[in-house]
């Protein structure tokens, strides 16, 4: 039996829906083509440097990036972006984004002072998350990176249920302790069905600069070991590198002030690993 009319359109809409792998009641965020999460199980983890350097490397390919930090508690991009300020509203009342090495960038740490207590924050943390995927005027994305707070309550499970997502990212040390939490992300994303793309292992390695020896710090292989677990991929590896803690420290990503480095091409790889794995966006 054929369908006809309003009623085909309806079930149109919603396969649109479906199809864009969010659940029915997920909205998409105004003229962003595609959502990819960072996720870590664990704080400390290295998963904001990863972000911020995600995204600086997704636009090296003329695509159009934002970075939306997410982590309420612990806002990194403001300092890392070396971004400060309030955002301006547009005519239909949204907040613009903040913009830095060509990358749109909102996030809670524009919102309030840095010496709000947490305990204010909490009481906060829900409208503002609601208020930072909803009422920012992003313009025309192709990605958007949300830098997502770490663990698994209420705040990852908000935003993986209100938006399509097109991929997680999950960042782990090799150390038991932080694959413990991995693992647990992981098994998170899966249950709201938001596809993980891949881990990636932060730290396996320091090399000691004067007698190039290697070193591994927190472990050596766990996040491969995990991922084999999981029967997810490693989307790549970053070293423990004294660059990337000052370049982030100063404001100055290593992807954006030293993009011929080794660690700066790691990056890069993960970024080009990323987008081989997400699925073609919607238009
Ligand atoms: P998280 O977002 O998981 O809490 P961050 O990205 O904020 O972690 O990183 C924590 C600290 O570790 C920061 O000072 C950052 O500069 C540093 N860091 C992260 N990754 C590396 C790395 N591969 N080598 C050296 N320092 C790193």
């Amino acid at each position: 039996m054929g369908l006809s009319g309003p009623e085909s359109e309806t079930l149109k809409q919603r396969r649109t829906e479906i199809t864009s792998r969010g659940l029915p009641k997920q909205k998409r965020i105004e003229g962003v083509k595609q959502v990819i999460v960072v996720a870590s199980g664990k704080g400390g983890v290295g998963k904001s440097t990863t972000a911020v350097n995600l995204a600086l490397a997704l636009a090296t390919n003329s695509k159009a990036v934002g970075l939306l930090d997410a982590d309420v508690y612990g806002p990194s991009v403001p300092k890392m972006m070396n971004l400060k300020g309030n955002p301006e509203l547009s005519q239909r009342s949204l907040m613009r984004p903040l913009l830095n090495y060509g990358i749109a960038c909102m996030s809670m740490g524009f919102l309030v002072e840095e010496s709000t207590p947490v305990v204010w924050r909490g009481l906060m943390v829900m409208s503002a998350i609601e208020k930072l995927l909803r009422q920012v005027d992003w313009g025309q994305l192709d990605y958007l990176v949300i830098d997502m707070p770490p663990g698994t309550g209420d705040v990852q499970l908000s935003i993986s249920q209100n938006i399509p997502i097109s991929g997680a990212i999950i960042v782990s040390t090799p150390q038991d302790i932080a694959l413990i939490d991995a693992h647990k992300g992981a098994e998170m994303f899966r249950k709201v069905h938001v596809p993980v793309l891949g881990l990636v292992q932060n730290m396996s390695v320091f090399q000691c600069p004067k007698c190039k020896h290697k070193t591994h710090i927190f472990g050596d292989d766990g996040a491969r070991k995990l991922a084999q677990t999981l029967d997810l991929d490693v989307l790549g590896d970053i070293p423990l590198h004294l660059n990337i803690r000052e370049a982030s420290d100063t404001g100055q990503p290593i992807v954006f002030s030293q993009p011929e480095s080794d660690v700066a091409k790691a990056y890069l790889k993960i970024a080009a690993e990323v987008v081989r794995r997400l699925p073609l966006p919607l238009e």
